[in-house]
């Protein structure tokens, strides 16, 4: 497998001076096969529009583009960058896109597609020339064709997300964003007048567990590349429930995962390429881990699994 990211922000692009070096698109990440040729993109966020570019200029579309889009979840910053995608305008493109049923009643075709129409855009999804298929996916394990599995796992967002484990000859490429650690929901101080002594033991050992569920699947990733928006001190108190990781706690599951690479992934806007450069220095351990690689994925970054 050959992973290159092409966008590695949350939230919004933040194009600029001062996002030069990891850039300022939102996520989307191009997975590739050698043999056979096969093209997957995670996600669709405005990284997308440079990846289509791209495929563009070296010839890609020329005898028809086929891709898988396996979307995380249908939050903006991951699917803003679809109706620039050029290769939807060029017949022959054969898209087939992936991801979660979000709501009861609403289909993936009518969130992702339903951004092609006249109140956001002035094309409309019919008027595309590619051929775009939707899929929608659950918990579970599904065979991709070419030696390719996928298993599917539920995260922990404010709506439905869904983290991935790639297997491909032996080499396993995990998603974990957009998440957050389970927490025990129910009042855990005896000072409290709601606390109940069995509600909050169970809810400690609720929360664990899923935790553990979610450990279990990145487990021994050759990369995994996990949501990492905030740091501790951002996210305590501030931002709990607001479906994003703390990078000291991304550190710690991809230890406790066993993972070979953690791309920390899915950037806070507001960090700037020396803001990050100062969390490396800060935050990351010293000396570095003998067993997991860590890094802040870069736009343009390449990695052969
Ligand atoms: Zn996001
Ligand atoms: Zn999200």
């Amino acid at each position: 497998m050959k992973i290159k990211f092409w966008g590695v922000r949350g939230s919004i692009p933040c194009p600029g001076p001062h996002t030069v070096k990891y850039g300022g698109n939102t996520a989307c990440i191009e997975v590739r096969l050698e043999n056979p040729d096969r093209l997957i993109i995670l996600d669709a966020g405005s990284g997308i529009r440079e990846l289509g570019n791209h495929l563009l200029a070296r010839g890609a579309c020329r005898d028809g583009l086929k891709a898988d889009l396996f979307l995380t979840h249908t939050h903006w910053d991951h699917i803003n960058g679809f109706p620039f995608f050029t290769p939807l305008y060029i017949p022959g493109t054969h898209v087939t896109v992936h991801g979660p049923i979000a709501m009861e009643n609403d289909s993936l075709e009518k969130i992702v597609g339903g951004q092609l129409t006249y109140y956001y855009f002035p094309v409309q999804e019919t008027d595309l020339a590619a051929k775009i298929e939707y899929r929608e996916l659950k918990e579970g394990h599904y065979d991709l064709g070419d030696g390719l599995t996928l298993e599917v796992q539920y995260l922990n967002h404010p709506l439905l997300c869904l983290g991935y484990r790639f297997t491909y000859q032996d080499k396993i490429l995990c998603t974990g964003y957009d998440t957050e650690p389970f927490r025990n929901i129910f009042h855990t101080d005896p000072a409290d007048p709601g606390y109940d002594p069995d509600m909050a033991r169970e809810g400690e050992l609720a929360a664990r567990q899923e935790n553990e569920r979610i450990q279990n699947f990145f487990k021994g990733a050759d990369l995994l590349i996990h949501d990492a928006q905030y740091t501790l001190d951002e996210y305590e108190p501030a931002k709990i429930g607001w479906g994003h990781t703390a990078l000291e706690t991304a550190i710690e599951t991809g230890l406790k995962s066993q993972v070979k690479r953690l791309a920390l992934f899915h950037h806070e806007p507001v960090r700037t390429d020396q803001a990050l450069d100062d969390l490396e220095r800060t935050l990351f351990p010293s000396p570095p881990l003998p067993d997991m690689e860590l890094f802040f994925a870069r736009e343009g970054m390449e990695i052969h699994l």
